[in-house]
């Protein structure tokens, strides 16, 4: 069978990075690793963003700024992102990369913890699509929140659902610790795979991505009464 990784790897290859600011910072990325969105899962996202006109935006996990700025090109100048991140030196980082390309009207970094109650973030709710890339073990319990603030037939796109691929591998992983975190987020898939308000697929793109978009009221009954009625 043809490696995963390598066919990911051929992927990739085909996408393109908009400009300096952002092949620097994957560059940076790539030097004291910061994992942000692997290239073939965030092209994917961008043209996401453009079927859904996702304009306003939330993300988990902002990191060095990476995903909020690849978001924001795809969302267009009406664009309004919020983007959570707990770590005082990517959220400095973040905002002078932000700066550099003069997003910083449109993405507003929300300084905080995301299993926290964050007040700008319920103001700014309904979100049209929300990224979760931060705190992969808390991901079951921060879902029902963050679905919330959710709009109808909005969109929860999760990152690093496959875990390097350690969700098949469960097993092989010997080390305690680790092996916690993967049979969480593999939890979390199952969990996501129930969730009766939610369609989700599994994409094997980057590090795979669940994509879960919340049914409209109206299909939910109708399922739920399919074949009894009538
Ligand atoms: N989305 C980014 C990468 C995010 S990496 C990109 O693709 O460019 C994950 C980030 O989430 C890290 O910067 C980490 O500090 C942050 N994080 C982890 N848990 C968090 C939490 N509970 N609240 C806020 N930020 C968190
Ligand atoms: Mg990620």
């Amino acid at each position: 069978m043809t490696d995963f990784k390598k066919l990911s790897e051929y992927a990739d290859a085909f996408t393109n990075t908009e400009n300096e600011v952002l092949r620097k910072m994957e560059d940076k990325a790539r030097q004291v690793y910061i994992p942000i969105m692997q290239p073939s899962a965030i092209a994917f996202l961008q043209q996401l963003i453009k079927w859904q006109k996702a304009k306003r935006i939330l993300e988990l996990g902002t990191a060095i700024g990476y995903s909020a700025i690849k978001m924001r090109i795809a969302a267009g100048p009406g664009a309004r992102i919020l983007t959570i991140e707990r770590d005082p030196e990517m959220i400095r980082e973040a905002a002078q990369n932000i700066k550099k390309l003069s997003y910083d009207r449109s993405i507003h970094i929300v300084a905080g913890d995301a299993t926290e109650e964050l007040p700008a973030v319920v103001e700014s709710a309904p979100y049209d699509l929300i990224l979760m890339d931060a705190a992969k073990a808390q991901y079951e319990r921060l879902f029902p929140r963050y679905a919330r603030l959710l709009k109808p037939e909005g969109i929860i796109v999760t990152d690093n659902v496959f875990f390097h691929g350690l969700v098949c591998d469960m097993d092989q992983v010997k080390k305690k610790q680790l092996h916690r975190l993967v049979v969480k987020v593999d939890h979390y898939n199952h969990f996501l795979s129930e969730k009766s308000e939610f369609d989700t697929v599994f994409l094997t793109v980057g590090d795979g991505l669940a994509v879960s978009t919340k049914k409209p009221v109206s299909e939910e009954a109708d399922q739920t009464n399919g074949g009894r009625l009538k």
